[in-house]
């Protein structure tokens, strides 16, 4: 899709949800590369010619028409259509190239799929968005999701926002961490507060050089959650990829995230040949791989390997903003494309 020629034709505040499944809208649309012209209308097709008119007469980029609060993205042309009137936030894409050929999609996950977010930060996450655990936790009751997970960056509790890109944490540990700095039992607090049978808070857990946690074992014991990362490795190279996992896996982590990531981040080539073999490690260690997309691109052979060996896969938002939490359409997509269109239980990673 052509987002400078895009439109989004959204009417008025319906729900305490409206501004946020726009952020989603807005996230799916950032995403979508379709050619052509698009409009967002819901179901009724004789406003579309109205779109068509509006269209005609823009020349602006990305726009969504709306009285909701301005924003950057948003202009405000109030009462043209309903939309967004009710859940589950139907909406149509149009694409003009093809005629009016509309999609529908809703922008709520069906709940009989059961699907779970398993990697979702907080307001306590130095690189956040606008995400908030209780607003979050609103959001999630909304979206259809059969589960939430919180999963806070552990190095991130110990160490001071001005550092925390820091690879000496890496390097040495917590050795040169200051109390000072320490937040982990904010986190836990929030745990506390929020925990419950649709709720649970784990930790992206984050590893040194020595394959060693970033954490202090008594509050890992804490949590039963544990998204494993590697956000930093000592040269992003396939072999030290290997090493490293090699040791993370052994700390009982229940999902890897993102894997692979590390490598387009840093302008390095995928290293296909360790498709397998990282497949071969998640299986031996009964550990889960994670589709996820935020600022990611989940690559498609090496979750081939993952199916065929039986490596679970597990669903992540990465939300740090309330719009991505529980939003599976990508996430769905990615696993049409590798063949798998239902029972979904089959290769969801669940906890036992
Ligand atoms: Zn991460
Ligand atoms: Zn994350």
């Amino acid at each position: 899709m052509n987002i400078s020629k895009s439109i989004v034709v959204v009417n008025s505040i319906i729900s305490d949800f409206t501004e946020i499944f726009v952020q989603r809208l807005v996230f799916r649309l950032n995403r979508l590369h379709k050619p052509g012209f698009t409009i967002i209308i819901e179901d009724e097709t004789k406003l579309s010619q109205k779109c068509l008119e509006i269209l005609n007469t823009l020349n602006s980029p990305f726009m969504i028409v709306s009285d909701i609060k301005q924003t950057p993205f948003y202009s405000v042309i109030p009462n043209v259509l309903p939309l967004f009137n009710q859940s589950p936030y139907k909406y149509m894409l149009i694409n003009r190239e093809r005629k009016i050929e509309p999609d529908i999609f809703q922008l709520k996950m069906d709940r009989s799929l059961n699907l779970e977010d398993n990697h979702i930060h907080t307001q306590m996450a130095f690189c956040n968005g606008n995400m908030d655990a209780e607003k979050g936790i609103a959001i999630g009751r909304v979206s259809g999701i059969g589960k939430m997970r919180f999963t806070e960056h552990s190095s991130q509790m110990y160490i001071p926002f001005h550092n925390f890109t820091s690879r000496d944490y890496y390097v040495h540990g917590l050795s040169i961490t200051d109390k000072a700095d320490y937040r982990i039992d904010n986190y836990l607090n929030l745990k506390r507060t929020h925990e419950s049978d649709f709720i649970e808070f784990g930790l992206e857990l984050d590893f040194d050089f020595s394959g060693k946690p970033i954490i202090y074992e008594q509050d890992l014991k804490h949590f039963d959650y544990i998204l494993g990362a590697m956000h930093m490795i000592p040269e992003i190279t396939p072999e030290a990829f290997l090493k490293q996992l090699e040791m993370v896996v052994t700390h009982n982590i229940d999902v890897l995230a993102h894997p692979f990531r590390i490598f387009k981040r840093n302008g390095k080539e995928l290293p296909v040949k360790l498709f397998k073999p990282v497949a071969k490690i998640l299986k031996e260690s009964n550990t889960a791989a994670e589709i996820n997309f935020h600022t990611n691109e989940p690559p498609e052979d090496f979750f081939r390997e993952c199916l065929d060996m039986g490596v679970k896969l597990s669903f992540g938002s990465d939300s740090h903003n309330l719009g991505e939490l529980g939003d599976f359409f990508y996430h769905l997509d990615f696993l049409k494309s590798l063949g798998v269109t239902g029972d979904y239980d089959k290769i969801l990673w669940r906890k036992k």
